[in-house]
């Protein structure tokens, strides 16, 4: 189980996980309950909120936890609304643009220099690229000879 964010800290820092032995608050150990509504998460620093997320709730002090389950699905939901907001592209578009030129997922990331397991969270919707790697990836896509480029200045 993990405690759901209740405001944005200073800093877009990994939410902290909440072990628990059963369905008790981990704030005053009451059961809680299934509940569904909105809440927030940050995505690349920016808040997020995400309508309809399954969570539990202590009907006694109001906190609020995320089974691991769903917690994974309010993160790729927020990461989706926040592709959405800004126009990026999506975890498919991603996979679309790197089989059409053959390439394995470390293979991408080498070419962009990013660590061996980026691609895959993008495209499995686990993170987010930035703006700035969006428009890289839209020039891999859309300018032919741009991949050759990359190669020929691989580190
Ligand atoms: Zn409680």
């Amino acid at each position: 189980m993990k405690k759901a964010d209740k405001k944005g800290g200073p800093k877009p820092t990994r939410r902290k996980t909440v072990v628990l032995p059963d369905d008790a608050c981990p704030t005053c150990g009451t059961m809680m309950k299934e509940a569904r509504g909105a809440l927030r998460t940050p995505v690349n620093g920016e808040e997020v909120s995400v309508p309809a997320v399954p969570h539990f709730k202590c009907p006694k002090c109001g906190e609020q936890v995320l089974a691991y389950t769903q917690a994974r699905r309010f993160e790729e939901d927020a990461i989706a609304l926040y592709r959405k907001k800004y126009g990026l592209l999506s975890g498919d578009d991603i996979r679309a643009i790197r089989e059409h030129h053959g390439l394995t997922q470390a293979e991408l990331a080498r070419l962009l220099r990013l660590g061996p397991n980026t691609i895959s969270r993008w495209e499995s919707g686990r993170n987010v690229q930035t703006a700035a790697l969006d428009v890289l990836l839209r020039l891999i896509r859309d300018l032919p000879g741009s991949l050759d480029y990359l190669r020929d200045h691989a580190a």
